[in-house]
């Protein structure tokens, strides 16, 4: 059960962002009319900084990627954004700067929570930043199964753009999983073919190569998905973005989820099928956390330093 060692929910931190600054984490309210409550509209990021390996600095990866991703999140469900990279990345950084501990690493979410406006008019939202102690190391493979539950559709609940409601058939896949013995479940798209996990994108190899579906299958453009697509470039693995059956993931050679949480897990089962868990994705984890913890560089893929250790 690799995730519930690091349920970020399951933590209190002292503080996080709002309104401009940072605030005593338990001050911090939503107005009962925002419409991030009545019509569940926010849109948020979830980030992951990592140490190096001598816990001398701490990075954030590709934050920039992540702000162009909350704004085109944002134009979609037309929600202004009144602030640039800059100021995203500073809000980022004073927050880290109050709960990093040498110890651990941190994901922080991001979030825009709608707190004015009515049916569109007068729309304003606030960028609230809570951070959570992520446990170093790398992820235990998780056995999943196949939910009956569906991804949205592009014309009902766009699933490029990263809201808050579109987890709410996430969360019912995962209480579903729970019930059935699972990690984490996969979810399909209306056609029934493969979407992604309840938080992550999905892969799998076949014939020594790397396959995952396009996000018009249904996923979210994944980042993760993006920086592993780099590593395989780089070193020479056939990596290609297509439809994958639920039938054809099952008889995979390997499987896989990937997600700035999830980093690359293995996954050894899908509904009693099963994986190798040691082969090429094993490797390729191996070499995602290389680039995270700095010890190889993909240029088109930056960590960016936001604070460096006391010691
Ligand atoms: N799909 C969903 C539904 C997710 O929540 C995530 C995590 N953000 C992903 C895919 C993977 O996206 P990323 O690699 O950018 O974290």
């Amino acid at each position: 059960m690799a995730h519930k060692a690091s349920l970020s929910q399951l933590q209190t931190p002292s503080v996080a962002y709002a309104d401009g600054g940072i605030q005593p984490y338990a001050d911090i309210k939503i107005h009962i009319s925002a419409e991030a409550l009545t019509r569940g509209l926010s849109i948020f990021e979830g980030l992951k900084g990592y140490w190096d390996d001598d816990g001398a600095e701490f990075a954030l990866r590709v934050p920039e990627l992540h702000y162009r991703r909350l704004c085109r999140s944002a134009r979609l469900l037309e929600i202004p954004i009144e602030f640039d990279y800059a100021h995203y990345l500073g809000a980022c950084s004073e927050l880290a700067s109050h709960l990093l501990v040498p110890e651990a690493d941190l994901w922080l979410r991001t979030t825009l929570y709608v707190i004015d406006g009515h049916w569109g008019e007068g729309t304003r939202a606030d960028l609230i930043i809570t951070a959570f102690k992520q446990t170093k190391g790398r992820p235990e493979p998780m056995r999943l199964g196949v939910s009956t539950w569906r991804r949205s559709e592009d014309v009902s609940l766009p699933y490029r753009a990263k809201s808050t409601a579109n987890y709410s058939v996430a969360r019912l896949a995962r209480i579903e999983g729970n019930r059935r013995g699972y990690d984490d479940m996969v979810l399909l798209n209306s056609a029934g073919r493969v979407a992604e996990g309840t938080g992550s994108a999905i892969l799998m190899v076949r014939d020594g190569g790397v396959v995952t579906p396009p996000a018009s299958e249904g996923t979210l453009e994944s980042l993760t998905i993006d920086v592993i697509e780099g590593i395989c470039r780089r070193d020479g693995i056939a990596f290609e973005r297509r439809p994958i059956d639920r039938s054809e993931l099952l008889v995979a050679d390997e499987c896989g989820l990937a997600g700035t949480i999830s980093d690359l897990t293995p996954v050894a089962e899908i509904d009693g099928f099963g994986f190798e868990v040691n082969g090429l994705l094993a490797e390729l984890a191996k070499e995602y956390e290389s680039v995270m913890r700095r010890r190889a560089v993909l240029e088109a893929f930056p960590m960016v330093t936001i604070a460096t250790s006391m010691r």
